[in-house]
């Protein structure tokens, strides 16, 4: 199993800095997500691992050697893409076979001599002794003859996958590989894809803007903004432990609530409403006895309460939002929309419009400063 090692890792496009110091061990193995908005530089991280980009500064290593001596096709990296690049004339069995025929010798490749050649039998038998299983494997054997052009988005996925797998990797990194898949057939994909690597074993680094498929799929999330690293760990540690304001915001979904916390000597105001139950110990620490800090609430730390409880902040529904197992409520309270998470029950007879009231479950409350940094104490 192979394990990957950045450190300082750098690449600037012109003055354009697109990966800023990035250092990460990956053991081997594991199944890492590589998450963040649009832009912050999580393809070009994958592709200087690929080979595909040079590094402007840093050290890229594998299995403890350092790679970057190393052209792409010595890496032993399947890469699985966006846009599944699959050749468009070569049938499904071409498209998969194809990394195996490039590994032969020259004089194999040309299919003229290849007729010719006494060892033809054993090289295609070969090929498709490792073939085979994996498309049986996919479930794409019976599409061995169709081109590209005549599956559906989601086989030719499946074809993708099983060409990365026909070279038995040691690293496999995804590029957004669901992007163009519609709902339903991403979460299969995507269940198909944690199984693969529960039966391969080997490493995987997944790129996503997706926090809900960076959630179910990882070991663990490394979470980039603007060429930097803003948290590495496992999911629930990101959702419940964020290093900072814009890790809480990219992770879960709805949101999570960002209010104003004010303290002044004995009194405290949250989102501009007084509170009288604010606990001694705030996010582990001593509350602040001063100041004006952002209080990061979940929509499950924000529970329903009678509209005139003497700890109730209140305010307006402005949308009821039905989801089956469970109901979120946008409402808003000084000036911020808030989302609350309830049972569908609790919210069997609201609409938008009536007033409700909320209590914050302090224990879970986070602490930000005005920078947007995480404030224990
Ligand atoms: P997305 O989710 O949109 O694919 P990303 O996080 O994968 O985004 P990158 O593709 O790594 O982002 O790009 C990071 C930044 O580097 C972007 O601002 C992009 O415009 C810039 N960039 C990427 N490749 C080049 C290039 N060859 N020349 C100049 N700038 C580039």
């Amino acid at each position: 199993m192979t394990s990957i090692s950045l450190k300082g890792v750098c690449k600037r496009f012109h003055s354009f800095e697109a990966v800023r110091d990035v250092s990460l061990d990956i053991a081997g193995g594991e199944f890492i997500s590589l998450l963040g908005p649009s832009g912050c530089g999580k393809s070009t991280l994958l592709r200087m691992i690929a080979g595909l980009e040079t590094a402007t500064a840093g050290e890229i290593g594998m299995g403890g050697k350092s790679i970057q001596h190393l052209p792409p096709s010595e890496r032993n990296i399947a890469m699985v893409f966006q846009n599944y690049a699959l050749y468009p004339h070569k049938t499904v069995l071409e498209n998969v076979a194809f990394p195996l025929l490039m590994q032969e010798p020259m004089i194999m490749r040309l299919p003229w001599l290849r007729r010719l050649a006494p060892g033809r039998r054993l090289v295609d038998d070969q090929i498709a002794a490792r073939v085979d299983p994996v498309c049986r494997m996919l479930g794409i054997d019976h599409l061995a003859r169709r081109k590209p052009a005549e599956l559906s988005g989601g086989q030719r996925q499946r074809v993708a996958l099983a060409r990365a797998m026909v070279r038995q990797p040691k690293l496999f990194l995804m590029d957004e590989p669901l992007s163009n898949l519609d709902a339903k057939l991403r979460a299969t994909t995507r269940a198909e894809i944690i199984d693969l690597h529960r039966r391969l074993g080997v490493t995987f680094l997944y790129v996503t803007h997706d926090q809900g498929e960076a959630m179910t799929m990882s070991d663990r999330i490394v979470l980039m903004n603007e060429g930097c690293l803003q948290q590495v760990g496992p999911p629930l540690e990101l959702y419940n432990d964020p290093a900072n304001l814009f890790v809480a915001e990219f992770i879960g979904l709805p949101k999570i609530n960002v209010l104003d916390l004010r303290i002044e000597d004995r009194n405290a105001f949250l989102g501009g409403q007084p509170i009288r139950d604010m606990p001694g110990e705030l996010d582990g620490a001593p509350a602040p006895r001063k100041g004006a800090l952002r209080v990061g609430l979940r929509a499950e730390a924000l529970h329903l309460c009678p509209v005139d409880h003497p700890h109730a902040l209140r305010g307006h529904i402005h949308i009821v939002e039905h989801l089956g197992n469970e109901a979120i409520l946008h409402m808003s309270l000084g000036g911020e929309d808030i989302c609350v998470r309830v049972q569908p029950a609790q919210a069997a007879g609201l609409s938008p419009g009536h007033e409700i009231a909320v209590r914050p479950d302090w224990n879970s409350a986070l602490l930000f400063d005005a920078a947007g940094s995480r404030r224990r104490g």
